[in-house]
């Protein structure tokens, strides 16, 4: 289970930035928690790799040497996160009675990297303070779900808000593999602090991931359920094997020369439009409506589905939900 994003905090290289490429910067990335002007957002595009280029400390370099993967057990060594990222010490994770999220964490992730290193991949153990700017040609992150819902089973999975086509091909991967193990999907379950996790949150903490690491936040299932609890507890190698079956079917598609695939893909803001525009739970319009906004309402995408879905935050909801463009006035 992660921890929400707290206040807004920009990262410590952006303090040295000039002020107007900090205010872009942050506008162009439409952090969910800021009021953002519709001037300042029009200078977003809808794909705009070139202000995260130049962002100090974040070389756009492809990796060398052995396939790198990061796999980090959610809630490890938590009492290390530094001075910025205080208040989350205290997030230790779910636990049920004595057993707790980060043992079941730990023993997936473990088995995960032995079976990796066997593969001869250079696979590593990362703890919850993620090294400042880390690259890796994918990253994982590992989390069982809260106990007090019984009634909620099931796996989900997610890349960070605005993510880049690699961070996209990954997390369809590692969905491939959850959905053929048949083991149950927490449906529409994904929430606002999986994706704006603070390990991926590299435009506010530094120690977070560099913005060119694919990555995935998995929610194996809940610590409240009974057959989800026996299973995580019990056979941590089962999980292990899903996200190993994910991974390797990633790096069979994985080129590390198209570094135009790792850089987060920004979204124009747009405005509802004269009707205007609902909120729905998934990118159909069969779906259920889970909010409604009114004409002009300025919305800003944090990602996209094909056929003129776009995703947007919704603060009340702490959620996604998806508008298509056909709503939405015009570009
Ligand atoms: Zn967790």
């Amino acid at each position: 289970m992660p921890r929400p994003e707290g206040t807004v905090r920009l990262p410590r290289f952006a303090l040295s930035l000039a002020a107007s490429a900090l205010v872009a910067a942050a506008v162009l990335l439409g952090i969910p928690d800021r009021s953002i002007s519709r001037e300042a957002s029009a200078m977003g595009s809808t794909v705009a790799p070139e202000p995260l280029r130049g962002l100090p400390g974040y070389a756009l370099e492809p990796l060398a040497g052995p396939i790198r993967i990061g796999v980090q057990p959610g809630h490890w060594r938590i009492e290390e996160l530094p001075d910025e990222l205080t208040r989350l010490r205290a997030s230790t994770g779910a636990s049920y009675g004595t057993l707790r999220e980060v043992d079941i964490n730990l023993a997936v992730s473990r088995i995960l990297v032995d079976r990796l290193a066997a593969e001869g991949l250079s696979v590593e153990l990362v703890p919850a303070a993620v090294p400042a700017g880390y690259r890796a040609d994918l990253f994982v992150s590992v989390h069982a779900d809260r106990a007090d819902r019984p009634d909620r089973r099931g796996w989900k999975l997610s890349p960070p808000w605005r993510p880049s086509p690699e961070s996209r091909r990954l997390a369809r991967a590692m969905t491939e593999a959850f959905r053929a193990s048949g083991l149950p999907e927490d449906q529409g379950g994904v929430t606002a602090n999986m994706r704006g996790y603070f390990g991926f949150s590299w435009w506010r903490y530094s120690n977070a991931l560099s913005p060119y690491t694919p990555a995935v936040l998995v929610e194996m299932g809940f610590l409240g359920n009974p057959e989800d609890r026996a299973r995580m507890r019990d056979d941590p190698a089962l999980y292990a094997g899903i996200l190993l079956e994910g991974i390797r079917s990633y790096l069979a598609g994985h080129d590390r020369g198209n570094l135009d695939a790792l850089v987060p893909v920004l979204y124009r803001g747009r405005a509802a439009g004269p009707s205007g525009a609902a909120g729905r739970a998934s990118p159909s319009f069969g779906a259920a409506v889970l909010e409604r906004y009114p004409p002009s309402r300025y919305l800003i995408p944090v990602d996209a589905a094909e056929g003129g879905w776009f995703e947007v935050f919704s603060r009340p909801l702490r959620r996604g939900v998806w508008v298509h463009e056909r709503e939405l006035d015009a570009e």
